[in-house]
This record gives C-alpha cells, sequence and structure tokens, in this order.
C-alpha cells in the first residue's frame, strides 16, 4: 500500500510526501501529534497537520533562528525559548560556551517526549545541565519575567491553537519588558508567500516595540514555498554591524558569517509587504 502525507497550505495548495512509516499518531492536549517516516526528509514532527522538522533540513531553521542573534549579542548568557519542544534550537544554543542558562517554555510535554524518543539528533541538547524545560503558556511565562533574559526566542508553531497569542503585538511588549536593558528577541515570522495577509501585523506588532527590528530570511525545503522569515528585534546591537571575523565556527551547516548579513537583503515584494521598501 502506498502511503501519502500531504499538508494543505490554503485552500488552493499542498504538499505532499511519500511516507514509509507512521511513527506516532495521537491528540495531546493541546494538537494533533504525529512523527513519521518519509522517503525524502527522513524522519518528521508534525502538529496539527503542519510539518514542524524533518531530520534531512531542520538544521537550516534551527541554525539560523539561533546563531543569528546569538552573534549579533555581544555576551548572551541568559536565553529564553518559547515553543521549540523538538529541541533543535537548544541544540544549537548550547554551542555558545558564554550561554550559562537556557530556558526552554514548551506547552505540550507530548512534544518534548516525542522529540526524546524518535528524534535524538535534534533533542540530544534537552538533558544538558544548562537547559531548564518548563511545561507552561510561553504568554504566561513571559509576563511573569521581567528584565531577566538577554535573549529571547520564539520557536513557535504556526499562528493556530495555542500559538495564535505568540503572534500579537502585546505579546511582543511582554518579551521587551523580560528583556535586559541590551536584549533582544528573535521570532520566527512565517513564509513572505504563504502569510503574506499576517505578516504585516506581526512586523509592525515588533517594530513598535523594539527600536531596531529586521527582518531576514533563509530557504528550508520542508516549509510551505521554500522562503521563510525571521524578525529580531533589539533594544541595543544591530545584527547589521556585526563584524564577519567576530562569526567563530561552532560547526554550521547553513550559517556562515557571509550569511549572516546577506540574510538581512530583502526582494523588493518582501519589503513592501513590511512597510520597508525604500521611497522611489
Ligand atoms: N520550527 C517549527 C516551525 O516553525 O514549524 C516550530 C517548532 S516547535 C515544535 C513549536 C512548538 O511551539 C510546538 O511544540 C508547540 O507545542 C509550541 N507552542 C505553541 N504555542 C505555545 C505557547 N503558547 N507556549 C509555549 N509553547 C507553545
Amino acid at each position: 500500500m502506498e502511503l501519502w502525507y500531504y499538508e494543505t497550505e490554503n485552500s488552493d495548495l499542498a504538499l505532499q510526501y511519500h511516507i514509509n512509516q507512521v511513527l506516532v499518531l495521537k491528540q495531546t492536549d493541546y494538537q494533533e501529534l504525529a512523527v513519521v517516516e518519509t522517503d525524502r526528509f527522513g524522519r518528521t514532527l508534525i502538529l496539527d497537520g503542519a510539518v514542524q522538522t524533518t531530520i534531512k533540513d531542520e538544521y537550516v531553521y534551527h541554525e539560523m533562528i539561533a546563531h543569528v542573534p546569538l552573534f549579533t549579542h555581544p555576551h548572551p548568557e541568559k536565553v529564553l525559548i518559547i515553543g521549540g519542544g523538538d529541541g533543535g534550537t537548544v541544540r544549537e544554543t548550547l554551542k555558545h560556551k558564554n550561554v550559562k542558562e537556557i530556558h526552554l517554555v514548551e506547552i505540550d510535554p507530548e512534544v518534548v517526549a516525542a522529540a526524546k524518543e524518535y528524534l535524538p539528533e535534534i533533542s540530544c541538547g534537552l538533558s544538558d545541565p544548562r537547559v531548564f524545560i518548563h511545561h507552561t503558556d510561553g504568554i504566561k511565562f513571559v509576563a511573569d519575567h521581567k528584565n531577566e533574559y538577554d535573549l529571547i526566542i520564539i520557536d513557535s508553531s504556526d499562528p493556530i491553537g495555542p500559538a495564535v497569542g505568540l503572534f500579537r503585538a502585546e505579546f511582543y511588549a511582554n518579551v521587551y519588558r523580560a528583556l535586559k536593558d541590551d536584549g533582544i528577541l528573535v521570532a520566527q515570522t512565517e513564509s513572505p508567500w504563504i502569510n503574506a495577509d499576517i505578516i504585516p501585523d506581526i512586523y509592525q506588532g515588533i517594530k513598535a516595540s523594539f527600536p531596531i527590528t529586521r527582518m531576514y530570511l533563509c530557504y528550508i525545503p520542508t516549509y510551505p514555498c521554500g522562503m521563510w522569515s525571521f524578525t529580531l528585534g533589539s533594544k541595543k546591537y544591530d545584527p547589521l554591524k556585526v563584524d564577519p571575523a567576530k562569526i567563530t565556527d561552532l560547526g554550521y551547516r547553513y550559517y556562515t558569517p557571509h550569511l549572516h548579513q546577506a540574510s538581512f537583503a530583502l526582494p523588493q515584494f518582501v519589503q513592501e509587504m513590511i512597510g520597508e521598501a525604500a521611497k522611489k
């Protein structure tokens, strides 16, 4: 029997994967969780019908969400990750030896359990003594902390279910307050091809709180239409002023010192989408 998984992006587009095994399929308290083995991308974590990460291409997203802000901040010691229960962002953050504590706030303990069982290559850092895992809502956690973190990474699922509030301006304002005076926020901010309807509000929501706000891009084959965006909000440090010579080699497969700068060069249609196009 042929097994296919398809992910609907919107009413007229789907991505389809040939799969050879369903490793787990269950309803958790928060979402439908599946881990399947696809022929092309290997083991794949799917939440509410959306691919979150795959063994073959996960490094693109995890390196770009972690190393860009970690090299923008000159001395990041205390890092908060909201979402990210697969552990990939933790694994990359742990490569920075100056980071002393990583707090991972993942609402769904079953995501962490599934990642530990089926995705050990990605979740391998979750038992590190520098990592503290909190199973609670990231929105409430952030509201309860003030002036505490050097870096807050929003490694959330798409804005549906428990993640909706992680894309709102009020949440980014609370992230601003949870950061120290020179802190940095980075958030995954969806696909410019598929989510053009929500990206302007997300970007402007971050810009409303942070004096330096910059979007950057990377290319992930299993995310809808490939092009993926992150938005960095910073109180003090500009990611474009990072000296490439200071970006040490921590063992990357995607990120490079040159790409750090280059990923902030946005196509014209993306600049226009977020209201940052130069006046013609
Ligand atoms: N790389 C992924 C992507 O963009 O598709 C995101 C990965 S990670 C698996 C996303 C996690 O965010 C999920 O495990 C989900 O349970 C968690 N999450 C969603 N809403 C949350 C909230 N309000 N607080 C904490 N975690 C949340």
